[in-house]
Parts: C-alpha cells; structure tokens; sequence
C-alpha cells in the first residue's frame, strides 16, 4: 500500500510512511472485506459510514505537520483507522464521531490494540470538545459545507485545521493555518466524502 499508492502519490512525509506501514487496516474494517484492507479505495464499515482511502488519510495526516507532541482533535472517528495513525504521530488524539455503534467499536479496537493516547467521544463533532480545547491540530474526516465555526475557535493560534469542503457530493481538501485569529487556507486535491451532520455541518 505504502509503496504503490503512497510514494508514487507524492506523500513523502517519513514519519506518516512508517505509520502507515505500522498501523493494522485489516484491523479496523469488517471481517468479511478484510482480503481488500490495503485496497487502493474506500471500504464501507457499517450504518452506511466508509473507511477512506488509504492516499486520503495519508495527504490529510501529511497537511498536518504533526512532529509528536501535539493534542489533536479528529472530527469523524468511523472505523478508528484515521485516530490510530494520528496516535501514532502526535501526543494525544481526541476523536468524536456521532454514531454510538461506530465509536464503541473504534474505541474497543484502538484499546486492544494499545493506542492509550486515543479518547473516543460519542457526540457531535461540528460543535468541537470544549472540555480539552484548545487544539494544535483538527482533521474533519467528513464532507463540511464550511468549516465549523466553533473548530475554528478551539485551534490554536498558529495550528493547522484540514478538512474536505464543499457540496454534498464533491469538495475540494483545504488546510487551513490559524493566523491572527483567523484561517488562512490552502486548496489541495478534489475528493468526495461522507457528510458531516451537525448542528454546524449538513442536517440529517
Ligand atoms: N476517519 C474515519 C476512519 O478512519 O475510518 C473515516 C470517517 S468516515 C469517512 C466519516 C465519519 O464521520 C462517519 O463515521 C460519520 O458518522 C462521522 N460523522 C459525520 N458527522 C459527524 C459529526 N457531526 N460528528 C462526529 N462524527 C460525524
């Protein structure tokens, strides 16, 4: 996967290579798919929610620039997948996803595999965690119509958000660093992702 889908891509980032080569994929999605884990594409995980694309979750963890200390915030958790490469990157990663199925099953996985530095919370993630703000890093993991005001206020000042923006059904990866208060954004690659359904993102 890391030699015919990553490097070619152009992920070139060391650090996010080994983790992808560590982190078990097989792992995190169901038993019946698992011959297609390292598949170049999307895998479905359950009440209609994805796994992304392993070049996904590469670029997206590369735009954050995480060095190893860093409190990350992952707004998305589905499979866990994403949440156990960021454990491996940074200090401490908490991840929110709104269905109680998915984060109850990520949370069991990310535990037995040893990812202590990974706090799951059911809840919905466009409003942020304000109990353990502020962020050095944020990666939203589902289609938003705009990045959410109250993400913008719990990232550091000088912190990196990244996130798929756009339509329901397209939008366009932005990374955005946090200058004055404000974000400073960044285009990167077209791509398509399930929707954020919050009270700051699409509704139902
Ligand atoms: N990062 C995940 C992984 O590694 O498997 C993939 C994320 S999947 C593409 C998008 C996830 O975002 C879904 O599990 C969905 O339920 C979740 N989601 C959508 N809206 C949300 C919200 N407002 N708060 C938290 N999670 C949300």
């Amino acid at each position: 996967m890391v030699d015919t889908q990553l490097i070619p891509r152009g992920i070139r980032d060391e650090r996010v290579l080994a983790a992808m080569r560590k982190v078990p994929r097989h792992l995190f999605v169901p038993e019946y798919i698992r011959h297609s884990a390292y598949d170049d594409m999307a895998l479905p995980i359950g009440e209609d929610q994805t796994i992304s694309q392993p070049y996904m979750v590469a670029i997206m963890t590369e735009l954050l620039e995480l060095k190893g200390d860093e409190k990350v915030l992952e707004i998305g958790t589905g499979s866990g997948y994403q949440a156990a490469v960021l454990a491996e990157l940074a200090g401490e990663v908490y991840t929110i996803e709104r269905i109680s199925e998915l984060a109850d099953r990520a949370k069991s996985k990310l535990a037995e595999i040893g990812y202590g530095n990974a706090h799951v919370i059911v809840s919905d993630g466009t409003k942020g965690l304000e109990d353990a703000a502020p962020f050095d890093r944020i990666i939203i993991t589902a289609a938003a119509p705009k990045i959410p005001d109250p993400l913008i206020d719990q990232l550091k000042e000088g912190g990196i958000i990244v996130a798929p923006v756009g339509e329901r059904f397209s939008q366009m990866l932005i990374k955005g660093r946090k200058e004055k208060g404000v974000l400073i954004e960044e285009y990167h690659t077209p791509c398509v992702f399930v929707p954020l359904v919050g009270e700051y993102g699409w509704r139902g």
